[in-house]
């Protein structure tokens, strides 16, 4: 495989499960050092780390909350340390929790605003303070955050919609470093916070015009790509990895 992220220094958060695994895993075989976050899971992170290690591959796993200020600063001044710079960074971290929205609890509110959008502010301003000139920042934003066709997300394609605005507007402060801002939106992807069997996903997999549920890799692939040397004209883009779900 071209090796186009050779040298590169990324940082992925929560890169221990489902996509941001995938990105780490990704970036590291095109060529990049990279440090990833994770909350909970410990066992999972050090998987992703051994096996990009075996793949002849530099990780990281550093355990911080990305709705954490002070873990987020924490996080991103130790991956600077440890790996050297700062090139890349995936702001990957969220969550949503699918249920009608006169269901939702404020502290279910407050969980998913904090993590998507609050922890996403944190990440990228530090990472900022860090960020190599002709940096990349991509965010994982979502379909949803475009057009929503899945009753039960309201809550969570509101802070999706509010990435999309994030990295539109940030890409507009920070080009003159040639820094590109982006958001991956994915559709409907096989994951443990969307698995693609069960009554949820049928709706779902329904709207897509593929018929299926994405892979990981797949989303990981569009994000290899718009961290490389050759997306460097692409920002303030909403890319949209979603089987045709909002075609
Ligand atoms: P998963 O729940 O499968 O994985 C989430 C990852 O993030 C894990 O590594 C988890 O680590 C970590 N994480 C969770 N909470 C935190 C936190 N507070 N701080 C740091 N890390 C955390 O999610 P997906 O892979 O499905 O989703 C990843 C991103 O993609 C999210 O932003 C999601 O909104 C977006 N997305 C997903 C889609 C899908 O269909 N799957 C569709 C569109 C967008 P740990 O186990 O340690 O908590």
């Amino acid at each position: 495989m071209a090796q186009s992220l050779k040298g590169k220094v990324a940082l992925v958060t929560g890169g221990s499960r489902g996509i941001g695994a995938a990105i780490a895993k990704r970036l590291a075989a095109d060529g990049a050092r990279v440090a990833i976050t994770y909350a909970k899971d410990a066992n999972s992170a050090t998987d992703v780390v051994k096996a990009i290690e075996a793949a002849g591959g530099k990780a990281l796993a550093i355990q911080a909350d990305a709705a954490e200020p002070e873990a987020v600063q924490a996080a991103v001044e130790k991956a600077v340390a440890a790996l050297g710079k700062l090139d890349v960074l995936v702001n990957n971290a969220g969550t949503a929790i699918p249920k009608p929205f006169v269901d939702t609890t404020l502290e279910e509110m407050d969980h998913v605003i904090n993590l998507n959008i609050r922890g996403m502010f944190v990440t990228t301003k530090v990472a900022l303070q860090h960020m190599n000139d002709n940096g990349r920042i991509i965010m994982i934003g979502s379909c949803v955050g475009e057009r929503n066709l899945t009753p039960g997300l309201a809550a969570y394609a509101a802070t999706k919609g509010a990435v999309k605005m994030f990295a539109q507007s940030l890409s507009r402060e920070v080009g003159s470093r040639g820094i590109t801002v982006n958001n991956v939106q994915p559709g409907p992807i096989d994951t443990d916070l969307n698995p693609a069997s069960g009554d949820w996903a049928t709706p779902q997999k329904a709207v897509t015009a593929l018929n299926r549920y994405g892979h990981v890799d797949e989303v990981a692939a569009l994000v290899a790509f718009v961290a490389s040397p050759e997306a460097a004209y692409i920002t303030g883009a909403n890319l949209t990895v979603d089987g045709g779900t909002n075609a």
